[in-house]
């Protein structure tokens, strides 16, 4: 008897590969992949009506061509078009090429007009013979990778597009709400876009305020908003344990009695509202959103404390193994006098200690496990657990996400979901856009903090910099130095955090300065922190490891080193490791222009951001600003589009209307909604309710 082979597939070719890296694969996505700009091919325009910068198609003769040899090599050719001339450039062409730019040829060229001393010129223009059919529309141009040719992206998406189910999905009455004209069906909306005519305003094109767009947008923001209620609706047909914490012999009662600071009342109100929603049937999915230093890490305590009265296991997923360090140790100190035995789980424990670990979890005798994301490894097996915390879920992959969820549904009972973020986004934002969360807020700081200051300073005065370090570390303080990790094809390079814990090293003899880079195994790791931690070593230079959640209350300055090449939210991040305890505290940021004479636009306006504001709120609002909401989502930054097209703060009264309409849509054509969820996200749904 034969083997039964598997079923023939072809391989895919290196294009199609681009393809599907790009997300393209279904005749819809395809269909939806939007032209970033135009090239228009349609007209022929005279040279005396160019001028620099335009990007143009001219048909003229050759009235000189010679290949000049000193120097650069290089074929210059002079066009003529009766109205004046242009001087082509190539360094690189064929003989072929060199042929049909003999002198007397009439050609077409098209490209981007520069100036010169010599009058017009292009370089490297496209060449074709005069006289052809010009287009009759605008030529699009897509984003797109290596390895995918324009032209063949350009193939696909003519395919995609023809082959594509686009029928409405979109009531008229619905579109006519917002001013959209119902005869523009989405086919022809599409097809407009991909080729455009060429009497449009290519800035409606390009600003993306044309009605076609709009409705794209619209159409967007609807699915998104669809696909969240049906999450939320799905979720509240879902049981989960009730969880109350009752009497004042309660571990939550008992915590509270104990701790050594007093709420704020910012603290309460959240821990209320995250009461409230545990002690229903339904499970919870919360955004608990504060900025750093806030006092996320009690409130998720609190919500343990409950869970575990009620008689439940809970686990609290951080996503770096010193975060897990400190979480673990200070609800170790909080809960272990009152009974309760934590679990601790990280990639790099050893075998018999995870043995141990993962015997309590199963056993449930570890009531409260903190962990990494080795927390939803296969192996891990829950007792009883009825609530998960993830702290600084930004720094989670969608996909991480999801699998948590995965691994945590259970066929009875599915856990309540308490998501914890120190990069706040605007609450009315967040209101609007998450329809599938609640989101509670953490506005206040605890008391008794002194603000940081912040100084931005060129790294030519690093002198002074240092001789500030003496200063402090005299004082009894200690300091973080923060280097950046330039990462290029998975090499790490450490050269700026090596060259700085030597300079600083022999800069300030007796004074312990330690290195913390993520490469390091995580024992060394453990012990440098130790170190710091206990107030021994008075520098701690680190690439940006130290970057979530350390808490070292004596560390009173940091600098942060080549500061132009970290993120906006990143640097304020980093600067919330100081400012902890009740001393005045500092921030340095230092900069270099490298060779360039000054600083970017956009590194300037981060830097001036940071210095003029300490609130995380005010800080993400710049970040918008600066970078556009689409980043700030989460998904963008690892690589799963949420939006699009839509964009989330200039594209509001979109919003609000996608948000008003899902719900009508949902009820009255529950049909029409799910086929507009699926054109729209397909198989990306599961990772948009992660
Ligand atoms: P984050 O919100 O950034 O996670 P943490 O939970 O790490 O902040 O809290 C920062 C510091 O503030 C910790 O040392 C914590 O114990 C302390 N803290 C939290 N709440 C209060 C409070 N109400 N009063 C005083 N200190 C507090
Ligand atoms: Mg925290």
């Amino acid at each position: 008897m034969s083997p039964t082979l598997p079923p023939t597939v072809k391989p895919l070719t290196g294009p199609q590969k681009a393809l599907r890296k790009l997300g393209l694969v279904r005749p819809i996505d395809l269909a939806l992949h939007l032209p970033l700009r135009y090239e228009d091919e349609t007209r022929l325009v005279k040279l005396r009506d160019l001028r620099e910068g335009d990007v143009a198609q001219v048909e003229g003769r050759v009235t000189h061509a010679e290949v000049r040899l000193s120097g650069h090599r290089q074929l210059l050719v002079t066009l003529d078009d009766g109205s004046g001339t242009c001087l082509l450039r190539f360094f690189s062409f064929y003989p072929s090429q060199q042929k049909s730019l003999a002198v007397g040829n009439l050609i077409r060229v098209r490209g981007e007009i520069r100036g010169g001393f010599a009058g017009l010129t292009m370089m490297h223009p496209v060449v074709k013979a005069a006289g052809g059919e010009l287009a009759t529309a605008l030529t699009p141009v897509y984003s797109t990778v290596a390895g995918l040719p324009q032209s063949y992206l350009r193939r696909a998406v003519q395919a995609g597009l023809a082959r594509a189910e686009l029928s409405d999905t979109v009531p008229a009455k619905y579109l006519q709400e917002i001013g959209l004209d119902p005869a523009w069906n989405l086919r022809q909306s599409l097809s407009f876009l991909h080729h455009p005519t060429a009497d449009v305003s290519l800035d409606t094109l390009q600003d993306h305020s044309h009605p076609t767009w709009q409705r794209l947008k619209a159409e967007e923001l609807l699915a998104q908003q669809v696909s969240q209620l049906q999450a939320r609706r799905a979720r509240a047909g879902l049981r989960a344990p009730v969880l109350t914490a009752t009497d004042s012999e309660s571990l939550f009662a008992r915590l509270l009695a104990t701790l050594p600071f007093q709420l704020t009342g910012a603290q309460q109100r959240v821990v209320a509202e995250i009461n409230q929603d545990i002690a229903r049937a339904v499970p919870m999915h919360r955004l608990l959103q504060g900025d750093v230093g806030a006092g996320k890490t009690v409130v998720a305590a609190l919500a343990a404390a409950q869970c575990m009265d009620a008689g439940w296991q809970c686990a609290l997923m951080a996503p770096t193994e010193i975060l897990t360090t400190q979480h673990f140790a200070k609800l170790v100190a909080w809960l272990q006098p009152l009974g309760v035995t934590v679990a601790w789980l990280t990639g790099s424990h050893k075998a018999k200690e995870r043995r141990d670990m993962l015997a309590l979890i199963a056993s449930g005798q570890a009531a409260l496990v903190v962990g990494t994301h080795a927390l939803i490894q296969d192996k891990v097996q829950f007792h009883k657990l009825a609530l998960a915390i993830i702290d600084e879920q930004h720094r989670f992959g969608v996909a991480q996400r999801l699998a948590l969820r995965e691994k945590l549904a259970s066929p009875e009972l599915e856990p309540h979901l308490l998501m914890m973020t120190a990069t706040p986004i605007p609450r009315t934002l967040a209101m609007s856009y998450y329809a599938d969360l609640d989101v509670s807020t953490i506005d206040e700081l605890p008391p008794g903090r002194t603000p940081i200051v912040t100084k931005v300073i060129h790294d030519a005065r690093r002198d002074e910099v240092i001789s500030r370090i003496s200063d402090q570390l005299a004082q009894g303080r200690q300091i973080y130095w923060v280097c950046p990790l330039i990462q290029e094809s998975e090499v790490l390079d450490l050269t700026n955090a090596t060259e700085t814990h030597a300079q600083l090293s022999a800069a300030l003899p007796g004074v312990m300065v330690g290195l913390l880079h993520s490469r390091m195994p995580a024992a060394e790791k453990k012990a440098v922190m130790n170190l710091f931690v206990a107030g021994q070593m008075g520098v701690l230079v680190s690439t940006t490891v130290i970057e979530v959640g350390v808490d070292v209350p004596n560390a009173s300055l940091m600098v942060i080193e080549h500061a132009e090449r970290f993120g906006l939210s990143q640097l304020h991040q980093l600067r919330g490791r100081v400012g902890r305890g009740a001393a005045a505290s500092a921030c340095v940021l230092l900069y270099s222009t490298g060779d360039a004479p000054r600083l970017g636009e956009t590194a300037r306006e981060r830097l001036k951001a940071m210095a003029q504001t300490n609130d995380g709120f005010e800080i993400a609002r710049r970040d918008l600003d600066i970078r556009g909401p689409g980043e700030f989502m989460g998904a963008r930054q690892s690589g799963d589009a949420m939006l699009r097209f839509a964009d989330v703060l200039a594209d509001a009264p979109l919003l609000d209307w996608a948000r008003r309409t899902a719900p009508v849509l949902l009820d009255q054509q529950p049909d029409l909604a799910e086929q507009h969820v699926q054109r729209w996200l397909g198989s990306k749904i599961g990772y948009l309710n992660a």
